[in-house]
């Protein structure tokens, strides 16, 4: 079923092209990078805005950095050269291989300015791409940041949305290494964060074979039916926190994806994005195999009574419902009945298997098998 809701807005939070990309060559103990990290602006002192009408004059961009750099954590020993020079000079564990993602948090695409609170927004902006390095079963490390804002952006606003992204990078084990500031005319930020995994156990999409054990971590389509409360102007309403959290505040899933890479248990592993129909299909055409899932066995959200009006039916939530931040995953069906029933308080679920014809389907309760088509958010497709 399609969500008719998103034909009427272009706005849909889960928007997500992120190219990800393990770095496997890397020999030296020192890796200077220079593409995203060079940031000429933080280096120099032309006037940015001197009119910020949200309540706070900005001088110069060297101010504006040096707010950036104010609001996140020292980085110490973690980091031989970060903010302040050229490039960022970054120093992997020894026996560690690099895993990098890079994500664009976009005003009216990602966030609504009106909606969303800039705390949540600069959380969730992190998160996001932060997911990308538990999908992989690494460790979170470095974030770099590229800013392009407009005055009305540069004071108070600025400083909450940062505080956002400084209290996950925190939580994250994130450092701050480096980054740009422009001035333009809408919020666009470009975060790139940088993992460490063991050499040769990152988790990749093409690992899954056929018999393997398909895994869902937490619940899916959360996300989606407190994205459904928002659209519906429920979103004040304390009585939906918990589902409202999700939306606002997701959890990428770092020490599940660091745990199955360090017991080598998965075979294949994604983060769910962009719903589990479409993640799925990812994780099949990268491994060229096909799925099976039961529908009764995936784990749902709770839609309460009172909502009818929504027409909330939780399975297309959770086939179709992006932004869920879970991890999907595949186990080798004799490693399968190690796992335990959750992973550091999180619970993961078994909700079908891999199939060697590349077809995916959905049986019903009743037995009925489908073809699943991928139903979940896809910034190109046209609607
Ligand atoms: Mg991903």
């Amino acid at each position: 079923m399609r969500n008719h809701t998103r034909t009427k807005s272009s706005f849909r939070p889960g928007a997500e092209s992120t190219l990800n990309f393990p770095v496997r060559a890397l020999r030296k103990s020192y890796v200077i990078v220079n593409h995203t990290l060079r940031c000429p602006l933080w280096n120099h002192t032309e006037p940015v805005s001197n009119n910020c009408t949200d309540g706070q004059t900005m001088v110069s961009e060297n101010e504006l950095i040096e707010r950036v750099r104010r609001r996140f954590p020292s980085a110490g020993s973690r980091l031989p050269t970060g903010i302040g020079d050229d490039a960022a000079v970054l120093r992997p564990r020894p026996g560690t291989e690099l895993v990098v993602t890079t994500d664009a948090f976009l005003e009216n695409v990602h966030f609504l300015r009106k909606i969303h609170p800039p705390d949540a927004a600069g959380y969730k902006a992190v998160a996001r791409a932060t997911s990308d390095i538990a999908a992989m079963g690494a460790r979170a490390r470095y974030l770099f940041l590229t800013l392009g804002l407009p005055k009305e952006s540069a004071g108070a606003w600025l400083d909450r949305f940062l505080g956002g992204m400084a209290r996950a990078a925190r939580r994250f084990g994130l450092t701050l290494a480096g980054g740009d500031t422009t001035l333009y005319s809408s919020f666009v930020a470009s975060l790139t964060v940088i993992g460490e995994v063991d050499r040769g156990r990152a988790i990749l999409r093409s690992g899954a074979r056929p018999g393997d054990v398909l895994y869902v971590s937490g619940k899916l389509g959360e996300a989606e039916f407190g994205w459904r409360l928002v659209q519906a102007g429920l979103h004040r309403q304390k009585r939906w926190a918990e589902f409202l959290r999700k939306h606002f505040y997701p959890e990428p899933r770092l020490a599940l994806g660091a745990w199955l890479a360090a017991r080598r248990y998965a075979s294949a592993m994604i983060d769910t994005s962009d719903g589990l129909s479409t993640d799925l299909k990812h994780v099949c055409t990268a491994s060229g195999v096909g799925a099976v899932i039961r529908s009764e066995q995936i784990p749902l959200p709770q839609v309460p009574l009172g909502l009818g009006r929504l027409q909330l039916d939780a399975l297309d939530l959770a086939l179709n419902g992006g932004e869920d931040y879970e991890v999907l995953f595949t186990v080798p069906k004799k490693l399968a009945a190690r796992l335990p029933g959750s992973v550091r308080g999180v619970p993961i679920t078994a909700i079908g298997e891999i199939t060697r014809s590349r077809q995916i389907r959905l049986v019903d309760v009743a037995g009925n098998s489908k073809v699943l088509q991928p139903g979940g958010w896809d910034p190109f497709r046209s609607r």
